[in-house]
């Protein structure tokens, strides 16, 4: 009887433990050295003028939305086949997200129907909007899917033609590069994050990397509660937030990043396995990764399954034998509160519906031993012959 294998699983050691409580064995819990060390680690991966360390990755695409002046009314071109939160940002702000359907292969946003989308804003519009909106294009939000940057040359010039900003959520590519440039310093805002899932962690935290001089001063005063450089703790220049990270989560972050080329390396060692395994299982489709993409980041292992196969039979049959799984991921035009808000229906984004069906991830973390993937690349095979 094999134990039961996680999900996913944070990559710690007792060093990255030490650190944290070395911490807490100090009174500086927040606003201390870890968070300017943290931040400087960014600016050494990325090459990125500024790095700001903010509480989750949510926080940090929030201050993005704000830096990059997008207020209510106001359009942003961006994908359904993401998690919620690229999405939800502008939701906040009160702007009008305008998807676009996704390259069926990678995932990432399909950089010809953005194209189309911004010199045909008019007719990309959601069916019914609660809000009004200017039909002013601000800004394209790509994401970075499962690990692969999107095709960030493409957004580019697009947003060079439009004259509006890019905001890049890198949140699950963390040191995957593009034509040899790192995710994240693609476009003019890039936004990494920490979950326990994700390629570091800091439990919760985010880092935005940007070389806007201008916009970095704005962010760093809205993470905190709006305080400008000159502003006393009781003065706010700016209505802001408290998107800090705090020192026992940054001290976690700068102690990972020292072990960042070893993290990857066993996510990529993991995919690998799975690779080997899983091309030999007929009716599974395996990850696809672009030519442009020089480094892959293995954030999560997402396999399709043939249109014929009902993964949510299969993902409950996985599930019996205790290997839990995960549908990856549910549109968010489909979302209960989007279809409300938007008036949003199946058959809207054919793509993003058709990969939100057919994918599946499954466990996947740099911490998986070789043997557990045989034992779900097992039970898939054994389960695929009786399907
Ligand atoms: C993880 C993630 C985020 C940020 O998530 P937080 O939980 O707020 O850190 C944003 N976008 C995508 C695509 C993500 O995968």
């Amino acid at each position: 009887m094999s134990s039961m294998i996680p999900m996913s699983s944070p990559d710690l050691t007792d060093a990255d433990r030490q650190t944290v409580l070395n911490v807490l064995n100090t009174p500086n819990l927040s606003m201390g050295r870890y968070t300017p060390e943290f931040e400087k680690a960014f600016r050494d991966l990325t090459g990125a003028k500024h790095a700001i360390a903010v509480n989750s990755g949510t926080a940090g695409l929030h201050l993005c939305v704000r830096a990059a002046g997008i207020g209510p009314g106001d359009v942003v071109i961006t994908t359904p086949f993401s998690f919620v939160a690229s999405t939800n940002v502008l939701l906040f702000e009160n702007a009008v997200p305008v998807f676009v359907d996704v390259d069926s292969r990678t995932g990432t946003i399909d950089p010809a129907q953005v194209a189309e989308a911004a010199e045909n804003i008019q007719k990309h519009l959601p069916r019914r909007s609660p809000l009004q909106t200017n039909l002013d294009l601000k800004a394209l939000l790509p994401v970075d899917v499962f690990g692969q940057p999107a095709d960030m040359d493409e957004i580019n010039a697009i947003a060079k033609k439009h004259g509006v900003s890019v905001i890049e959520d890198s949140c699950e590519a963390l040191a995957a590069t593009y034509k040899g440039r790192p995710a994240g310093t693609l476009g003019d805002f890039g936004v990494f994050a920490f979950y326990p899932n994700k390629q570091i962690t800091t439990g919760e935290g985010g880092v935005i990397v940007t070389d806007d001089d201008q916009a970095a001063d704005l962010m760093r005063a809205l993470r905190n509660q709006g305080r400008s450089p000159g502003d006393t703790w009781l003065q706010h220049t700016h209505l802001g937030y408290n998107y800090r990270i705090d020192e026992m989560s940054a001290a976690l972050g700068v102690s990972q990043m020292t072990r960042l080329d070893e993290l990857l390396w066993k996510r990529a060692q993991v995919a690998a396995w799975y690779e080997a395994r899983l091309a030999e299982i007929p009716g599974v489709e395996l990850p696809f990764v672009e030519a442009y993409t020089t480094r892959m980041s293995w954030f999560v292992y997402v396999i399709r399954f043939d249109a014929k196969i009902d993964r949510d039979r299969m993902a409950g049959r996985l599930a019996k034998r205790g290997i839990p799984v995960r549908p990856y991921f549910l549109p968010i035009h489909l979302q209960p509160y989007m279809v409300e808000r938007f008036g949003y229906k199946q058959g809207d984004f054919p793509v993003t519906e058709d990969l939100g069906r057919r994918g599946l991830a499954i466990p996947f973390s740099g911490v998986m031993r070789e043997e557990q993937v045989d034992h779900v690349c097992e039970a898939l095979r054994v389960e695929l012959t009786h399907a």
